[in-house]
C-alpha cells in the first residue's frame, strides 16, 4: 500500500474564502491491475476532491472550487496568515536621501 499526503487548496465561489485541506491518499491496485485512490482527511474516508463537494468553512455554501495543484505556491499571498501579523518593529526612515553636497 502505498501512501500519499496531500495538501489542496480551495476557493469558495460565494464569499471568496480560500483555504487548504490536509489529504492522505491510499493507493490500491485492484484484482484488475486498476489503481484505485483512497481519499482520508482526518482519518476517515471522504470523497475524492474532483467530486467536487465541498463546504465552505466560512459561509457553509457548497461551492468550493479547488485549484490546480501548485497554484497557492504561486500565489502565496492568498494563504491566509495562520495568526496577525505583528507590529513591524522597523523604525520608519525617511525614504529621501539626505544630499551629498560636494566641496
Ligand atoms: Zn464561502
Amino acid at each position: 500500500m502505498d501512501e500519499e499526503r496531500r495538501t489542496l487548496p480551495y476557493e469558495c465561489r460565494r464569499c471568496w474564502h480560500v483555504w487548504q485541506e490536509d489529504y492522505v491518499v491510499r493507493h490500491f491496485a485492484d484484482a484488475h491491475g486498476n489503481e484505485v485512490d483512497i481519499w482520508l482527511r482526518g482519518g476517515v474516508q471522504v470523497p475524492p476532491p474532483a467530486s467536487g463537494v465541498m463546504i465552505c468553512p466560512k459561509c457553509g455554501c457548497q461551492q468550493a472550487t479547488t485549484f490546480p495543484d501548485g497554484y497557492l505556491a504561486r500565489h502565496p499571498e492568498l494563504i491566509p496568515p495562520p495568526r496577525p501579523a505583528e507590529p513591524d518593529a522597523t523604525p520608519l526612515l525617511s525614504p529621501v536621501r539626505k544630499r551629498m553636497y560636494k566641496g
